[in-house]
């Protein structure tokens, strides 16, 4: 038997991805108005990616990297970034009482949650292209609206979107123009340049840097430029080990240097994120 939805996941945020009209939604079904018929997954999350828009069987991180990344965040290692960042939405909604939070690219919904934990009162909503990092989040996180979807193809309305948080995740301008709405915000997290610098460190003789600015996004203006550099003191080797196996990194190390690395007792090990804010023009 499927549990029902709590009442403030009644209201889909999200559109059909083929015709682009609203949903009803009948049952565990949604419907478009063109009879595109979606179920709502037992998890509570839809999938909106279609078929033909899949360029491989299980798109997004693999198992591994996601079970990896999911072992790492929940000993607290990024939750500076997400405590940063909620603190960041929070003072750019201050003004709007209701507002749609976007979490794009949210991958199994670490962010996303603690986003919902600062800003209860505000719709949010979380969207990747992996099913299996969805699942996971729509499981652990009900009061939620989740769904597996392409960034490049957003089911949700025009000028729908108070809010959209992008850590590392790809996106096209163009998507984020459409989706938030005017006087909107974009809030941007990639790598600042000292970011997990001794794992660099170890795999190459010659460490380059990351770019300390991102390209400016079509459509926005930045408003605010922050860097969040913390010192990570790590002394169990199974949390340095998830924190290389959710990087590409994982695939960067030879043998030999990961065994030299993994024989010392303690490792500290720089974050250094940069996180940008952007109003829609
Ligand atoms: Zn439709």
């Amino acid at each position: 038997m499927l549990t029902s939805s709590p009442s403030c996941k009644d209201m889909t945020p999200f559109i059909c991805p083929l015709c682009r009209s609203p949903f009803t939604k009948i049952n565990n079904t949604e419907v478009c108005e063109n009879n595109h018929h979606f179920d709502i997954a037992k998890e509570g999350y839809l999938n909106l990616l279609p078929v033909q828009s899949k360029s491989s069987k299980n798109p997004g991180d693999n198992k591994e990297m996601m079970s990896a990344r999911r072992a790492f965040l929940s000993t607290g290692g990024y939750f500076p970034l997400a405590q940063k960042i909620a603190q960041i939405s929070e003072q750019y909604l201050a003004n709007i009482k209701q507002a749609t939070l976007l979490d794009l690219g949210c991958g199994e919904g670490y962010y996303t949650n603690l986003l919902k934990q600062q800003l209860s009162s505000h719709n949010i909503v979380g969207l990747d292209i992996s099913k299996i990092a969805i699942r996971y989040a729509a499981k652990r996180y009900p009061d939620i609206h989740f769904c597996v979807a392409s960034a490049y193809q957003i089911p949700l309305l025009d000028d729908s979107i108070d809010l959209i948080v992008r850590i590392y995740a790809p996106s096209k301008a163009e998507e984020l123009t459409r989706l938030i709405k005017e006087n909107g915000y974009l809030i941007t997290v990639t790598p600042a340049p000292r970011h997990l610098f001794q794992l660099r460190e170890a795999i190459y003789e010659q460490v380059n840097s990351h770019a300390e600015e991102n390209e400016a996004v079509k459509g926005f203006t930045k408003v605010e430029q922050i860097t969040l550099n913390y010192e990570l003191d790590i002394d169990d080797p199974q949390q340095l080990k998830d924190l290389i196996n959710m990087t590409p990194f994982a695939w960067k190390f030879t043998p030999e240097k990961l065994t030299e690395l993994l024989g010392q007792q303690r490792w500290k090990v720089e974050c250094d994120f940069n996180i940008e804010v952007f109003l829609k023009n």
